[in-house]
């Protein structure tokens, strides 16, 4: 595949675009593969680059029920960073963060990285306390973060009013290197260099079944028909417990939609990600001028993949009174995407019951941060039956007591 590149940019401008290739191929299934992922979201694709890039695993399908990057990882509001509480998190989450700042040169794809800063503002004393916990366990772990104060944090973000009646800002969890990424970038990045290293994306092709026998998995049954493979991953976020259900074991995992929003776009007017858990909101600003506002999951199961009137009153109410200029905006789209809820708020990176069945699941509300250590992880798994950064995630952690809590990082956050 012909590299991008400003020369390759200056010489298309000549020839009028006339001669750029497809980013990635169409291909119809093959009968068998070495390896199939079901999902072509960040994870699943992610996943498939670094199988063929770490292990030379190339014989692989990704299989797709809808577009690639249509799912969560189209979704989200993109707020990348790794400030989480227990060790196993930390590595993982800051492993993706560092794959993030070289991302667009290791894809040779702009994926648009912008390592602006998130801050988490603490607006209980409780929060307080959590977040300076959290800020000593990450100089623990090597993780740069830190407590800042609320002029600090009026100074970084000078739209915000910190001394609401209610919940006045009283400090922040500050992290200078976390940010955002373009998300559907990602996913494209990933397809490029996938379909580049001669793997199979295959969209529009729904996973109806898995067939085994002996305790392994054969192939499985598609819309567009049967296929083998040696081993299988699923990697569906939201579906997780329907695949499951396919291949014959349970997970301790809830689906729901998970809704956000953005306003009309306006002039720069906000440089940092900033997340208020306590009221129960977040917001950023995007490279249109659009603020990207994130609200909460909805308050029972489900998988409709939309939007819905009282999330937008809630979620806008929470801000206001910290963001009192957003009042004036116009709300422009909001939209859902079905989340993988564990009970612990950690994903499982796992072997299944089944001897060459994988899953990687239970993201919850955060995982596009978490993409390309994800990936990087999990195809050691697949490739060699464990990796390091990937251990304590295994689905046995829920039946031995051995949880890995991080309800203060992720429980509402992303
Ligand atoms: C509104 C919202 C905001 C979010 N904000 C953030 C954020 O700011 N930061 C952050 O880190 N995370 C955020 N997240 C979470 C993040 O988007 C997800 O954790 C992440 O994208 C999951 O990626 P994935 O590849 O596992 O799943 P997905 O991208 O959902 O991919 C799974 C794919 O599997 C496919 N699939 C399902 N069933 C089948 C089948 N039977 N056969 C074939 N294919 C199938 C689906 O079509 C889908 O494309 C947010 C999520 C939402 C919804």
């Amino acid at each position: 595949m012909k590299r991008y590149s400003a020369f390759a940019v200056a010489r298309e401008a000549f020839r009028h675009h006339t001669g750029w290739e497809r980013a990635w191929r169409r291909p119809e299934p093959k009968k068998k593969y070495d390896v199939i992922i079901i999902g072509a979201g960040g994870h699943g694709l992610a996943t498939a680059y670094y199988l063929g890039k770490r292990f030379g695993i190339k014989n692989v399908a990704i299989l797709e029920k809808g577009w690639l990057g249509g799912g969560n990882t189209g979704r989200n509001t993109t707020i990348i960073r790794s400030n989480y509480l227990q060790d196993p998190s930390a590595a993982i989450y800051e492993k993706s963060r560092s794959l993030y700042e070289t991302m667009s040169q290791d894809l040779n794809y702009n994926v648009m990285y912008s390592p602006r800063g998130v801050m988490m503002l603490a607006q209980t004393e409780h929060e307080v306390r959590g977040y300076k916990r959290t800020a000593h366990a990450n100089t623990l772990q090597g993780v740069k973060t830190e407590f800042i104060s609320p002029q600090r944090v009026k100074e970084l973000c000078p739209i915000m009013n910190i001394d609401g009646p209610r919940y006045p800002v009283l400090g922040a969890l500050w992290q200078d290197r976390a940010g955002t990424a373009r998300h559907d970038a990602v996913a494209w990045g990933y397809a490029r260099a996938c379909s580049d290293m001669g793997m199979d994306i295959i969209q529009k092709c729904e996973v109806t079944g898995i067939r085994q026998a002996d305790g392994r998995v054969q192939g499985v049954s598609t819309t567009k028909g049967e296929i083998d493979c040696d081993k299988l991953g699923i990697v569906v976020a939201g579906h997780s417990g329907v695949l499951a259900d396919m291949a014959g074991f349970r997970l301790p995992i809830e689906s729901v939609a998970l809704q956000a929003l953005v306003s009309e776009p306006i002039k720069p007017c906000m440089d940092v990600v900033v997340m208020a858990n306590t009221v129960h909101g977040y917001m950023s600003q995007s490279d249109k001028g659009e603020m990207v506002i994130g609200g909460g999951t909805d308050g029972y199961n489900n998988y409709t993949q939309r939007g819905s009137f009282h999330h937008i009153e809630e979620t806008v109410r929470a801000l206001v009174e910290t963001f009192p200029m957003i009042s004036r905006l116009k709300m422009l789209r909001q939209w859902g995407g079905i989340v993988d809820v564990t009970g612990d708020r950690s994903p499982i990176l796992s072997k299944t019951p089944l001897g060459n069945c994988f899953i990687n699941c239970g993201w919850g509300t955060g995982g596009f941060k978490a993409i390309p250590g994800s990936g990087f992880g999990f195809a050691e798994l697949m490739a060699k039956g464990h990796s390091p950064l990937t251990d304590a995630f295994g689905l046995n952690r829920f039946a031995e007591g051995r949880f890995i809590d991080e309800s203060v990082a992720a429980g509402v956050a992303h």
